[in-house]
């Protein structure tokens, strides 16, 4: 008996010890998880493959200014969040379509084409506190872990290789950049998000605002943020709900309508008519010689 419980002690020591340091709680539902890694791994793996995403993303927007904007309003969410204390980027890529995405470690990156669609700093603080939302609750890793596979995130952390592109590295840029949450995760990045934003001083009905103008898009075409992010049915309802609940009482918060025109909107149009004037027109059929390969 008492053999028993030194050899039960002897193995099962170390896997207990394994399994108790890979629980954490989450601090966004307050509920304790099964983490495979530590918060310590996400942020390298942030910082190892933020890069190859930025490149796939087609590249920073060639703007300082417009950068520091929405990155400022990222940092006034992060310093409200659950975990401040996390290095978190705030970047604006060219390519991905209308959509918005957080890679572990407080990576976060908004496209142009969805800052084009949004009219105010309230509306991108909503996209901004959601991907937050996102981050704290480790939601990226979970999902990342669901669809490649704890082999291949395994392979993607302990790769040598940073530039995303040995095997562990190439499906964990893959999977980030096409990652699905679930409803749950994503329900909750809504309500966090929601939070997080009011605490940094923004008109909460900026969120509600934002999910009505992705999904008028979609009527016209498929909206990435969505394919990305599930929609979860009555979305807007239950949003609605909650500010009408929970922050009615404030006084004015900031809209930042003028703002956003000025740091976003005119830049990205002007940019626009820049690049419509340096693309060649294409010339028609048979008034060039066909070139010599
Ligand atoms: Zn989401």
């Amino acid at each position: 008996m008492m053999r028993g419980t030194i050899l039960a002690t002897l193995f099962l020591g170390p896997v207990l010890t394994i399994i108790l340091s890979s629980c954490a709680v989450n601090p966004v539902t307050g509920e304790e998880e099964m983490m495979f890694f530590s918060p310590e791994k996400d942020v390298a793996l942030g910082r190892k493959y933020a890069p190859a995403i930025e490149k796939e993303l087609g590249g920073l927007v060639p703007d300082d200014n417009l950068q520091n904007y929405v990155n400022q309003i990222g940092q006034k969410i992060a310093r409200v969040c659950h975990q401040p204390d996390l290095s978190y980027h705030f970047a604006v890529v060219e390519k991905g379509g209308a959509n918005a995405l957080a890679v572990p470690g407080g990576y976060v990156y908004v496209t142009r084409e969805l800052l084009e669609e949004l009219k105010s700093e309230a509306q991108l603080a909503a996209i901004l506190g959601h991907e937050v939302g996102h981050v704290v609750a480790r939601d990226t890793m979970a999902a990342l872990s669901r669809q490649i596979g704890m082999t291949a995130l395994v392979a993607a952390v302990g790769a040598t290789d940073d530039s995303g592109r040995g095997v562990g590295g190439a499906s964990f840029v893959a999977a980030t950049l096409s990652l699905q949450y679930s409803r749950e995760d994503e329900k909750d990045a809504d309500m966090t998000g929601l939070s997080y934003m009011t605490q940094a001083g923004y008109d909460p009905n900026g969120i509600v605002e934002t999910m009505r103008i992705l999904q008028e898009l979609q009527t016209y075409r498929p909206v990435e943020f969505f394919s990305t992010h599930p929609n979860p049915e009555s979305r807007i309802a239950y949003l609605e709900d909650r500010i009408a609940r929970r922050y009615a009482g404030l006084g004015a918060l900031k809209v930042g309508t003028e703002e956003y025109a000025e740091k976003i909107l005119t830049p990205l149009s002007q940019m626009k008519e820049k690049e419509r004037i340096k693309t060649p027109t294409l010339e028609p059929w048979g008034t060039k010689e066909k070139p010599a390969f």
